[in-house]
């Protein structure tokens, strides 16, 4: 080990509440403005690739690929109009080369219609034609497949789900057969508590969030059909024994893993943390089954110097779409520490303790901004530098940026031990650090549960309330 370089000396001190961190004059804190204090002098394969990142990072970090475009803070503007421009077009007919994706098309639909909704556009007019599409994807026997005549799978039917509930109306709501849904889910329902993906498929902790979510959105009757994998090993209900089974995924590093015994990963660790708030109010679920200390170490080692931006795994790179797959832990993690805001119970060390950040947004929010445009004409998020944006990384990139420029409380929860009842989330833009983005680069907001917007997720429980059975 040996020190790299000296830090600059501090203009300022900014409170994140778990600890002191330096900012310089320009709103940036001094941990991502110069290199990092300690390197492994052993070179490996691996800390060659951390070290061309960093020199791939740095001349869009420090403004010089942006001609003069940044804000006072060295900040370039959120160029909306063309990630906008981006989006409607992957809604469209898209190239003979993207033909293997044709599995992922709901995919397509959830990303490009959830990044469209947090640039502020309107994506109720995609609803008629997102109904036909979806339409004849949907199998008899339950769920979506990503294309006609496809086995249904719970990531193309949580995909599909989530972009009928983003379009809204009855036609959206209610093409979904919920009664096949049902029993297509007891059919993956395991009788170790968690669910395959696809019948007779793998079993892993996108199953457990991808159901969870269908089941709470949808307002899936829990009751385990008589036929389940998981009735005959003696569960009654849908999301019984889950809870253990996502908890046997986290690691001995404190992360979480797609199925116990093999390496974290951070978008598995959002998986668990969503199905866990489901399951349960995130501040009595996620202690009950995770190690919290444990697993804060282990995301917030995910951040990176002086990037700024996330990597997914121990000794991997900083890529944009870990902006939300790490970055959406945080509200979540956050509101397991603190509890609702409305408790009178909460300890003055639950009120004090966590009113901060517990990572650094403006470190996030400017990895994302320097270095995850697409500044061709094409337009869309990306994962580097040097990579082309897609719809994925634009969905996930901005769903990041969102999480860094608000923050989620927990108003209200819903009763201890009820079976029923939603927790009540409210979202604020976040104000506590120097704010290094043009006010008008702010974007929507989205639930830090269902990662679609708050009002779209009550819309749906209104509606599926108001249905008698199915
Ligand atoms: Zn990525």
């Amino acid at each position: 080990m040996a020190a790299a370089a000296e830090p600059r000396p501090a203009r300022g001190m900014a409170n994140h509440g778990i600890a002191q961190v330096e900012v310089d004059g320009s709103g940036i804190p001094s941990l991502f403005t110069v290199p990092p204090s300690i390197v492994d002098l052993l070179e490996t394969s691996s800390s060659v690739l951390q070290r061309d990142t960093v020199e791939e990072c740095l001349p869009f970090l420090n403004g010089d690929e942006h001609a003069g475009k940044c804000n006072q803070h060295g900040i370039p503007r959120l160029d909306k109009q063309r990630h906008v421009k981006f989006l409607q077009k992957q809604l469209g007919k898209l190239p003979p080369q993207m033909t293997a994706a044709d599995p992922s098309r709901p995919w397509f639909f959830y990303w490009c219609l959830a990044a469209l909704t947090l640039l502020g556009e309107d994506v109720t007019a995609y609803s008629k034609r997102l109904v036909e599409t979806v339409r004849p994807i949907q199998n008899e026997s339950g769920g979506f497949g990503g294309g006609f005549g496809q086995q249904s799978h719970l990531a193309t039917t949580y995909a599909t789900v989530l972009a009928l509930m983003l379009v809204g109306g009855e036609g959206a709501y209610d093409v979904i057969d919920r009664r096949a849904m049902w029993k297509w889910l007891c059919s993956l329902k395991q009788a170790d508590g968690g669910f395959q993906m696809v019948v007779g498929g793998e079993e892993d902790v996108r199953g457990a969030y991808c159901a969870s979510v269908i089941i709470s959105l949808l307002g899936i009757p829990l009751e385990l059909s008589p036929d389940s994998p998981a009735f005959v090993a003696g569960h009654k209900d849908l999301f019984s024994g889950l809870g253990e089974w996502v908890g046997r995924c986290q690691t001995y590093e404190g992360g979480v893993a797609a199925i116990p015994g093999i390496e974290a990963h951070g978008a598995y660790a959002f998986c668990a943390l969503g199905c866990l708030s489901i399951l349960d109010s995130p501040h009595r679920s996620i202690p009950k089954y995770m190690n919290v200390p444990q697993l804060i170490a282990w995301l917030s080692s995910r951040q990176y110097s002086p990037e700024g931006g996330f990597s997914g795994r121990t000794n991997k790179l900083v890529d944009g779409c870990y902006s939300h797959w790490v970055g959406g832990c945080w509200p979540l993690i956050q509101a397991a520490l603190s509890g609702p805001s409305s408790s009178e119970a909460r300890s003055a060390d639950q009120q004090d303790a966590y009113s901060g950040s517990l990572f650094s947004r403006n470190g996030l929010i400017r990895y994302i901004l320097c270095c995850c445009q697409d500044q061709t004409l094409r337009g869309g998020l990306r994962d580097k530098p040097s990579k082309y944006s897609d719809a994925y990384h634009t969905c996930y990139v901005l769903s990041g940026l969102s999480s860094a420029q608000h923050s989620w409380t927990l108003r209200a929860s819903r009763p201890s031990g009820s079976t029923g009842g939603a927790d009540e989330w409210d979202a604020m833009p976040y104000v506590e650090d120097e704010q290094i983005f043009n006010e008008d680069d702010r974007i929507g907001t989205t639930h830090p549960v269902y990662v679609i917007p708050k009002h779209k997720v009550e819309a749906a429980w209104e509606h599926y309330a108001s249905k008698t059975g199915f």
